[in-house]
């Protein structure tokens, strides 16, 4: 009686034991859960330009009036692998003394300062190591060196993929490899990465929240919006898709900046990148 007693006993201890234990495991997951899997974020200098009218973007405003613009890409360390946000102006535009200049005058003179590929490379990050890539959209100083990456995962609206292209073939290579959207997409399934679907300018354009551990979110604006005053202003240029889209995805953007307490990143506002850090330099 005494033994079966004494095994109760050490029956119970070891339950309440286990049960300790998991629930020390259960509060370890749902810190894990807390805990953002993006370790840093580097802005990489995907072009320099100059807009000749900027009224292109702001009908009726600013007439005649030129800006400097920039063109940026951002690649992000997540825990489970690294994310290409936009590629830029193709890299040979690199090569041109000159930069490319536009049919449009009132259209951006775009130069490449610096190449993708080496601003890669000093990071030590080979094309082959990036486990997924995608692009705001496919206008070509944000999807110019998307065959860089030959084998990596792209990740695009489906609306974008599938809207016909003027020179009447695909936006993307057929065997690249990817997966279409239809609305946002948790990149990593952690939350810490996700696309927002952001349609207007184009017809699949996207927009990206990152949550970095230190900085905290981050919406990456792609071209739902080209510069502050005209985010201010909620100004939608006259070549965009759609005007009342474009109209809806501003709301939305700022809907999730408000619920994320996220701050903007506007790709094409110089004054903005100004004074954010460049790679090497990262954020976290
Ligand atoms: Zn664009």
């Amino acid at each position: 009686m005494k033994t079966a007693r004494c095994r109760f006993a050490l029956a119970a201890s070891l339950a309440v034991c286990l049960c300790a234990a998991e629930a020390f495991m259960q509060s370890a997951a749902a810190q894990g859960a807390d805990k953002s899997g993006v370790e840093r974020l580097y802005i990489l200098n995907c072009g320099e330009g100059v807009a000749g009218d900027i009224s292109r973007w702001s009908p009726g405003v600013n007439v005649g009036k030129s800006m400097d613009f920039v063109d940026n890409c951002y690649l992000i360390k997540h825990s489970q692998g690294w994310f290409l946000w936009d590629t830029g102006l193709a890299d040979a535009i690199a090569a041109m003394p000159n930069g490319q200049a536009p049919a449009d005058p009132r259209m951006t003179h775009w130069r490449r300062p610096k190449t993708l590929a080496a601003q890669l490379d000093e990071l030590r990050v080979k094309p082959a190591d990036l486990k997924f890539m995608a692009v705001s959209h496919t206008h070509p100083d944000h999807a110019g060196n998307v065959e860089m990456f030959p084998q990596t995962m792209l990740l695009v609206q489906k609306a974008e993929y599938e809207w016909p292209s003027p020179l009447g073939v695909g936006r993307f290579k057929a065997e690249h490899p990817v997966t279409k959207l239809d609305g946002d997409h948790d990149v990593f399934g952690d939350g810490s990465i996700v696309i927002i679907s952001t349609p207007g300018h184009t017809p699949g354009h996207q927009s990206l929240l990152v949550k970095l551990p230190k900085t905290g979110a981050v919406l990456l604006s792609g071209d739902a919006v080209h510069f502050k005053d005209n985010w201010e202003n909620r100004r939608v240029p006259e070549n965009n898709d759609g005007k009342d889209s474009s109209s809806v995805s501003m709301q939305r953007m700022a809907d999730v900046m408000v619920k994320e307490k996220a701050q903007l990143w506007i790709n094409h506002d110089k004054a903005q990148r100004d004074g954010l850090k460049m790679s090497p330099a990262f954020y976290e």
